[in-house]
């Protein structure tokens, strides 16, 4: 057994900590497959974890990041064989079971998705655990019978990651994409995207009214808070919002009128324990209709010694899209 280069999160008196080391295999978690991690990605939870500004991070010493794509290497499981070519996102992943930023990962079999069909590693994380929440936001919306026909669709944090793919896929779609950002700068680019329309994310962040003018028939919400209650005050009758994120905060002060006086239905989402053929049916679905141009065009690539710090910026929402790490 030897060691691989991973960021290892320890808790102690000293306090909170993240930073590279030489990680001993025997130190690996229980698990059918050992994985080599090529790629993984920087998500926002990521940012909470190896900043500790959240309990996102549940044993120790922990090895962070939500989500990887790599090779089999070894596996006691029929379903995985050596050079099968994998991803990982969620599950507990970099929360209670060592995680992604690092060479080697080892894991169970169940929780591992046979790379689609069409995407290669990179691209896989390039979409990460960020543009599959987007793609559960939309199957959700499709799901509950909203249609491009009832109006557009609102997506919130438009130029982070879940929200820049959302609204390349529900362009896709056929939905005429508002998108709300506080970074007007990159208006060119959200239309470059797919939207239709760019607003300032301060018309929807302060305390707003119980209800306002319908504006839009659905909603993609990385944001929360504020926000969130805007844009269900602001949807219309009929209409339905699938609520992912919480970028403003983790509060959520609305009233019942949207839901009670124009029937508008709030759809929760969650990527980490979400079932298997629900997954795999968004990563489908992700490899098919995401424009591989337009991945690019909101992905940066950095080697892995980037991590820390580009995990450090997405809390100040500075960084653009989606960052894919290359392990290496
Ligand atoms: P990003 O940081 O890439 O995107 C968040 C965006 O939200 C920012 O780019 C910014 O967009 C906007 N934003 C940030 N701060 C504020 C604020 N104070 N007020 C209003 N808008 C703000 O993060 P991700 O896309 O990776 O994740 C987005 C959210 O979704 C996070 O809360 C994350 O935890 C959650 N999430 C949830 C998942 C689930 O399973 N439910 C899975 C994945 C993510 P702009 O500059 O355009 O305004």
């Amino acid at each position: 057994m030897g060691t691989f280069k991973a960021i290892r999160i320890d808790k102690s008196e000293a306090g909170y900590q993240a930073a590279f080391t030489d990680f001993d295999e025997a130190e690996l978690m229980d698990g059918d497959v050992t994985v080599r991690v090529t790629h993984s990605t920087v998500n926002y939870k990521d940012g909470l974890a190896i900043s500790g500004k959240s309990p996102v991070v549940r044993r120790f010493p922990m090895i962070p990041g939500i989500d990887f794509a790599g090779v089999v290497e070894a596996s006691a499981n029929p379903a995985f064989k050596p050079g099968d070519e994998v991803l990982l996102n969620g599950w507990g992943l970099g929360e209670t079971h060592l995680g992604g930023y690092a060479q080697k990962a080892r894991v169970k079999a169940e929780w591992l998705t046979p790379l689609p069909k069409g995407l290669t590693r990179a691209q896989a994380m390039a979409i990460g655990t960020a543009g599959y929440t987007a793609m559960l936001s939309l199957l959700a919306l499709e799901r509950h019978g909203v249609t491009p026909a009832m109006g557009p669709a609102i997506v919130t944090g438009a130029s982070g990651g879940v929200g820049s793919v959302a609204v390349a896929l529900l362009a896709k779609a056929g939905w005429r994409v508002i998108a709300s950002t506080g970074r007007p700068q990159e208006a060119d680019w959200l239309k470059g995207l797919g939207a239709a329309e760019v607003i300032d994310r301060n018309e929807l962040s302060a305390p707003g009214r119980p209800l306002g003018k319908e504006r839009w028939a659905a909603g993609v919400d990385s944001v929360g808070s504020h926000t969130l209650a805007n844009v269900l005050a602001q949807t219309s009758y009929g209409g339905a919002v699938a609520a992912c994120g919480l970028a403003q905060g983790m509060d959520l002060p609305a009233s019942v009128a949207p839901f009670i006086l124009r029937g508008v239905s709030l759809l929760g989402i969650d990527s980490v324990m979400c079932p298997q053929p629900r997954r795999l049916a968004a990563w489908a679905r992700l490899a098919n209709d995401l424009d591989p141009a337009k991945l690019a065009s909101l992905t940066t690539t950095i080697p892995f010694e980037q991590t820390i710090d580009a995990a450090r910026s997405i809390l100040d929402g500075v960084i653009r899209g989606r960052v894919v790490v290359e392990i290496g």
